[in-house]
C-alpha cells in the first residue's frame, strides 16, 4: 500500500503576517513562533530595521512609537495557510536569469563534436556493411554457379545411356 504524505504549506513555513500602525503608518511583517505569543520580525517598513516591537495582549505587534496595537494590513494580505502560491514559468525554468552565452556556446561545441563522432561511426558502419554485402553476394554467386553446373551434369548423365546397354544403332552425336 502506498501512502502519499502531503505536508501542508503552513507546516513547512508559517505564513507571514503584516501589521500596520494606523497612526504613523509604520509596518512590520512577522512570522509567528510555533509556541507562545512571540513572533519573529521578517521586515520593517517605515522604521529602522532594528526597531523592536512590543507584543500586545492579542499577540499582535505594538507600534514602536507608542500608538498601541497595530492592525493587520488588509491590502498586503498574505496567502491563506495551506495555500501554495503558484510558480510562474520563469521561476520554474530560470528564465528570469540572464542568458548564459558562454554556457550556450560550450553546449553547442559539445553537441558538434558528438555529431561529428556519430558521422564517422555511420561512415565506418557503411563501409563495413558494403564489405559484408560483397561477401554475401560472392557466396550467393558461387552457390548459383555450382547449382547450375551440377544440374547440367545430372541432365547430361540422363541423356547418356549406360555403356553396356548402349544399342549399336544409337550412335553418340
Ligand atoms: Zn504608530
Amino acid at each position: 500500500m502506498t501512502t502519499a504524505t502531503v505536508i501542508p504549506a503552513a507546516v513547512l513555513a508559517p505564513p507571514a503576517e503584516r501589521f500596520v500602525c494606523q497612526e504613523c503608518g509604520c509596518g512590520v511583517t512577522i512570522e509567528r513562533m510555533t509556541r507562545g505569543a512571540a513572533f519573529a520580525i521578517i521586515s520593517v517598513q517605515g522604521a529602522p530595521d532594528d526597531t523592536s516591537f512590543g507584543i500586545g495582549a492579542s499577540g499582535d505587534p505594538l507600534c514602536p512609537e507608542g500608538h498601541g496595537g497595530m492592525l493587520p494590513d488588509p491590502v498586503d494580505g498574505e496567502a491563506d495557510p495551506g495555500e501554495v502560491p503558484p510558480l510562474s514559468q520563469a521561476e520554474l525554468f530560470d528564465l528570469a536569469q540572464p542568458f548564459n552565452f558562454e554556457g550556450a556556446y560550450l553546449e553547442l561545441e559539445r553537441l558538434t563534436v558528438t555529431v561529428d563522432e556519430f558521422a564517422r561511426i555511420a561512415e565506418a558502419d557503411k563501409k563495413q556493411a558494403a564489405a559484408a554485402r560483397k561477401t554475401w553476394e560472392d557466396a550467393a554467386t558461387r552457390l548459383h554457379k555450382a547449382t547450375l553446373e551440377l544440374r547440367r551434369r545430372r541432365l547430361a548423365k540422363l541423356r547418356q545411356p549406360a555403356p553396356e546397354e548402349a544399342p549399336p544403332e544409337a550412335p553418340e552425336d
